[in-house]
Order: structure tokens, then sequence, then C-alpha cells
């Protein structure tokens, strides 16, 4: 389905949860995170009707994220309601990795496709830092496990912070250089935990891309299977590649394709715009099928052109980033 601005959306990126068992210092506070009730967010029935109501209108892949979306008991159950539905060419999951070394194997078998992971650092105590609780082996055992079952690709999305991690930007391009893999350096965004952020601690793709290049030569081309808002080059001679998300220096809007639905069933046309639909309540007020899907049109026509988080609108954002998806 085309919106407004001529943008074909369909990519659904659904939060499954809103618990994480991480704590990373820019995403999630410490303490005071209100606990939803089961009741409160959709279940995995709900979520897969509401899947196949937006298959019919083209939507074409979904993405699990969170909060930590592995931490949702049975969660291979959702993703194999998701791969029984016919449109659905592409299945991902957004995830820490903390617990996907074990669940690999089942999670592949129940019909995802591939897997983003998240990593802002390689070094052991730097990880614990910024996640408050992790540990970094756990994050690269999965890494590397989901190398050895072949899931391709196998993407790694790095939050660029001054002065925390601006320093392995290069580290992250070797990996990226030995093994298969796809960094995506993502700007850091004035979203989530904001007493972390700060416009100083932003740095630029363009500040990343010139560190790279110092050692590698960088080669613009490939696609990579949902690509979405990175720019992708791959570093001549090597075996994955580098990708550049750049919310804050450069708006990608224009080639948005998606839309987002939060664990407590909330639709919504943008990652920073405050507008969303309830979907839940409308379903369990007894909204038919063609309701439901009147209430996705709606929001793929009133997708906003393109986000403000350049114009200071993080202080009022009411919700974080665990609690979207991000
Ligand atoms: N728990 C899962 C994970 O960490 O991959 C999925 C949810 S997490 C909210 C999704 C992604 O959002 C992570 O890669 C995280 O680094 C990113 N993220 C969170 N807050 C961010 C921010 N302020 N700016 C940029 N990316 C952010
Ligand atoms: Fe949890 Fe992911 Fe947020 Fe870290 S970024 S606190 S792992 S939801």
């Amino acid at each position: 389905m085309f919106d407004t601005m001529g943008r074909n959306i369909n990519y659904l990126r659904i939060s499954i949860t809103d618990r994480c068992n991480l704590r990373c210092r820019y995403c999630m506070p410490l303490e005071g995170v209100e606990r939803l009730g089961h009741n409160r967010i959709l279940t995995f029935e709900e979520i897969a009707r509401l899947v196949s109501i937006a298959a019919r209108l083209g939507i074409r892949k979904v993405r699990l994220t969170g909060g930590e979306p592995l931490i949702r008991r049975n969660v291979c159950q959702l993703i194999s309601y998701i791969r029984a539905i016919p449109e659905i060419d592409d299945i991902a999951v957004t995830t820490n990795g903390s617990l996907f070394y074990d669940m690999a194997e089942e999670l592949r078998a129940a019909g995802l496709d591939r897997v983003n992971f998240s990593l802002d650092t390689m070094v052991a105590e730097k990880y614990h830092y910024i996640t408050r609780q992790g540990k970094l082996e756990d994050a690269m055992m999965a890494i590397n496990r989901a190398l050895e079952l072949k899931m391709d690709p196998v993407k790694i999305n790095t939050v660029m912070i001054k002065g925390f991690n601006d320093n392995e930007i290069m580290d992250f391009a070797d990996l990226a250089y030995n093994k298969p893999l796809h960094i995506r350096f993502i700007e850091f965004m004035p979203i989530g935990d904001l007493k972390f952020w700060n416009r100083g601690n932003i740095v630029n793709s363009s500040e990343a891309m010139s560190i790279i290049k110092k050692r590698y030569k960088l080669v613009e081309g490939r696609t990579i299977k949902g690509s979405g808002p990175a720019k992708y080059y791959e570093l001549e001679g090597g075996r994955g590649s580098v990708g550049f998300i750049s919310p804050m220096s450069n708006h990608f809007c224009g080639e948005c394709n998606r839309i987002r639905m939060t664990a407590e069933g909330k639709l919504r046309g943008c990652l920073y715009d405050k507008t969303e639909s309830d979907l839940m309540l409308a379903m369990r007020n007894g909204a038919s099928d063609e309701e439901l899907g009147r209430i996705f049109s709606s929001t793929i026509n009133n997708k906003p052109d393109k986000h403000y988080m350049n114009t200071g609108w993080g202080n009022e954002n009411h919700r974080k980033m665990y609690q979207i998806g991000g």
C-alpha cells in the first residue's frame, strides 16, 4: 500500500514485549519501569490476526523487536504463526543476543529468516557498563552461532556514542572485513532514557566513514536483504559490509517503508511521532477484519512525511525506545 508521499509501506515492526533482561543506559532506566500485565499486551493469536490483516494490505516483511523479544515465552510459536501467513516473505528479529545461542535452532525451525544483533562495544567491561547487566561473551557467542547456522544476512546494530565507543569504529570495520557480518553504525537519537543522550554525544555517519576510509576502500553497490534506511558499503577484499543509518544528519524518511506496532497494540506511522491508533482496544471491542484494516490504512495514509528529531521533540516523548521497539 502506498502512502500519500508515494512510499510503498510493506514492512511492519512489532514490539512483542516492553520487558528486557538488560538495561542499556540510553534505552531503559534501571528502576521505575512499569511492567505491563499479560492482559495488557497482545496475545500471539491477536498479533497473528493483525499481521494477516496487514498482509492483505501489502505488508510483506515483519520484524519482532521489543524490549527483548526473545524473553517472551514461546516466541517460536508466534514466529510459526506468522510463517503460516502466505504473503509474508521475510521474518526477522532484533535482539541483544543474550538468549539467542540456545534458541537459535528452534527459532530457525519455526521460520525465522534472519537476525539483527545489537552490539555497541567489543570490550567486556564496556559492554557490562552500557547494558548494566549484560555479558559480552553471550552476545559474541550468539553472533557466531547465527553465522554457523548460515542465517544470512547477519547484521549488527552499533549505536555510536562519542566518548564511549567512537574509538572502536575501526575495530567494528575490521570485524566486517574478517567475517560475513553487516555492521550498521547508527547515529544516537534523542529517544529512550534521555539522561544519557546529549547532542554532543552524536557521532555523525560521515565521521565514522572517514575513520574507516583510513584503512579500507569502501565500495558502494550490493543491496543487502532488508537494507531499509542503511546505506551499505563493502570493504574491498573483505567478507562483510558496513552500513550507516543517519537519522540525525541525513533525513532518510523519503525511503521509509515501515509502520510499527507496540506490545500494547498501538499502531504508529513513525518511530518519532506521537500519533498512535489503538488496535488492541478496537479488536477486543469486537472490530471486524475490515474495521481493523481501516486502522492500518489510515495510519499508512497519515504517516508523517519526516521525523522531527532535530527540533527537540525528545523531551516530550512519552514512549521510550524499549516500548516502541527500535
Ligand atoms: N532488545 C533488542 C536489542 O537491543 O536489539 C531490541 C530492542 S532495542 C530498543 C532495538 C535497537 O534500538 C537496538 O539496536 C538499540 O541499540 C537501538 N536503540 C535504542 N535506543 C537508541 C537511541 N537512543 N538511538 C539509537 N538507537 C537506539
Ligand atoms: Fe533492552 Fe535492547 Fe533497550 Fe538494551 S537496547 S535495554 S537490550 S531493549
